[in-house]
């Protein structure tokens, strides 16, 4: 059973995806892969609409977020009821994955963006400030390109988006194969919002239509994904000498500290392990636990995980995995731990009762560093535990990867949080939760090492979707480069006691 099969097409016709629930397997649709002159059309028509967009205020470009806002708090049933029957997610969990989420996202930027895309005035330095005034004004790049992942269907699609618009961009927008009609509520609810057309185009694909659009000549790449696929979006965007962000996988670690409150790092363990079946970019990959609490620790991990309720239908706790692919490498690397020596205190395999891509949410202890499922990413619900002799050595181990995205430390000790997170190689971290940066707006979001290039969120996020253009005005109108020649030894002389006097004596120092 697969979820996405090519389904056999006339010679020269446009491939077609065959795309099947995770859950039961029947089959929820069909898509048309657009190609690269589809994506060139898509691109031309962006291009035409993108002035007219760029030339109304913030603010007017606000109300059509707000309209979109309001639609999608209208649609939401609807919207949860798409994305679970794509995905096999709980519906309380695509309604704050998705819905919340993307609500938040629409509020905090339509609230934050007039302000912080504004020309800015910004006071120069030394001698400068006598003679210019910078201001700095942030100009659209054009139009920009979104490629999603299938993890967050919605929300990874619909930030990068709404960021882009806000900033007077226009949007080709190609969400993942996997999950392609949740991708497509986004592009839906502008649409009905009113949205220009051309301002937002949709690219229903795969990689064949996410490598056109790296190609096709945008003005920059928001990409959400893998590292694999990062790597090929990066040179791509290289050869084309455009900007990308990359938001990859990740590895994140959780160290749990002998002072730390158990029943809490217990809950955080598990929502930070399991939360979306564990296909979260920022979830809890592996656990290091310090040899005093360990017992106790794993003890509540696995009275817990135990309690977790996971099922097709009706309320449960823990989803199916979206990708059958996804599956076999949870798979794989559970079983080749399990045969290097670990031992499951929980799950452990592909849950049997269960028809579709279930797999049983698992606790492993017993495991080694050099093993697949401590060194890969592994994206599904699976908690490896490690007992380490002290702190040193679990940040040791903690930063023995080639991730560095997210992580999370527990300890009731706020010096020595402090303390721990900036000994952390990673993009973020999180104190007594799980990581959830991605969900605080405010916070520059980007990932180290093969976690990613450049930041999503915070003031440079947003601002990441515009060019900054420096504006410089002369106080006296342009009197200076009327003497700027002849040059001569007067002048040199001048210069020359001028570099003594700024930045060799006290006073020049404190002007300068
Ligand atoms: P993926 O890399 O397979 O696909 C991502 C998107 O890229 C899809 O839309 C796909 O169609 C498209 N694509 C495929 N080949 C392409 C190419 N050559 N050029 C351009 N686009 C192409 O990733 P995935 O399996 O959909 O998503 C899971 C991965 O995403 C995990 O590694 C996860 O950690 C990561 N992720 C990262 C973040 C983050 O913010 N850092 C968030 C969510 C997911």
């Amino acid at each position: 059973m697969a979820i996405v099969t090519p389904v056999e097409v006339a010679p020269g016709a446009r491939r077609r995806l065959a795309i099947s629930s995770p859950v039961t397997g029947e089959p929820i649709g069909e898509i048309e892969v657009q190609n690269a002159s589809d994506v060139r059309a898509a691109l031309e028509r962006a291009r035409k609409a993108q002035p007219a967009w760029a030339a109304q205020s913030v603010g007017e470009r606000v109300r059509y977020v707000q309209r979109a806002l309001g639609l999608l708090i209208e649609k939401q049933d609807r919207i949860v009821e798409v994305v679970v029957r794509e995905s096999g997610k709980p519906a309380t969990e695509a309604r704050m994955m998705e819905v919340f989420a993307a609500c938040d996202s629409m509020t905090y930027w339509s609230k934050r963006a007039p302000a912080l895309l504004r020309t800015e005035r910004v006071p120069l330095h030394g001698l400068l400030r006598f003679t210019k005034k910078l201001e700095i004004a942030y100009r659209p790049l054009g139009v920009v390109g979104v490629i999603s992942p299938w993890n967050g269907p919605v929300i990874l699609s619909l930030d990068p988006t709404v960021q882009a618009l806000l900033a007077g961009n226009a949007v080709l927008l190609k969400p993942s194969e996997v999950t392609p009609f949740s991708g497509r509520i986004v592009a839906d609810l502008f649409r009905e919002a009113g949205l220009p057309e051309g301002v937002l185009e949709l690219l229903v694909g795969d990689g064949e239509t996410g490598a056109a659009l790296c190609e096709a000549g945008v003005d920059k790449i928001s990409f959400t994904g893998s590292v694999a696929t990062g790597r090929r979006v990066a040179v791509a965007c290289a050869e084309r000498l455009i900007p990308c962000t990359l938001e990859l996988g990740g590895k994140d670690p959780m160290i749990v500290c002998a002072d730390a409150d158990l029943d809490a790092a217990a809950g955080g363990a598990i929502a930070g392990g399991f939360l979306n079946s564990g296909q979260f970019c920022c979830g809890t990959e592996r656990v290091y636990v310090v040899e005093e609490v360990a017992d106790r620790f794993i003890e509540k991990v696995v009275a817990r995980t135990k309690a977790l309720r996971q099922e097709a239908s009706g309320e449960f706790d823990v989803g199916a995995m979206f990708w059958p692919r996804q599956l076999e490498i949870v798979a794989r690397q559970v079983d080749e731990a399990i045969a290097g020596g670990a031992t499951a205190l929980v799950g452990g395999r592909r849950n049997p009762r269960l028809k579709g891509h279930f797999f049983e949410p698992t606790v492993l202890v017993g495991v080694r560093d050099d093993m697949a499922l401590m060194r890969e990413e592994n994206f599904g619900p699976v908690l490896p535990i490690v007992r380490v002799r002290d702190l040193d050595e679990a940040i040791a181990r903690a930063n023995d990867t080639s991730y560095g995205l997210g992580a999370n430390v527990w300890t009731r000790d706020a010096r020595l949080a402090g303390e721990l997170a900036r000994r952390i190689d990673s993009g973020s971290v999180c104190i007594n939760d799980l990581t959830m940066t991605y969900g605080v707006p405010e916070a520059p979001f980007g990932g180290r090492k093969q976690s990613g290039v450049g930041h999503v969120h915070g003031r440079d996020g947003l601002r990441g979707y515009t060019q900054a253009l420096p504006i410089i005005r002369d106080r006296w109108g342009g009197r200076q480069a009327a003497t700027h020649y002849p040059y001569g030894e007067a002048k040199d002389q001048g210069m020359k006691k001028l570099i003594r006097f700024l930045f060799g004596t006290p006073l020049g120092r404190w002007l300068s």
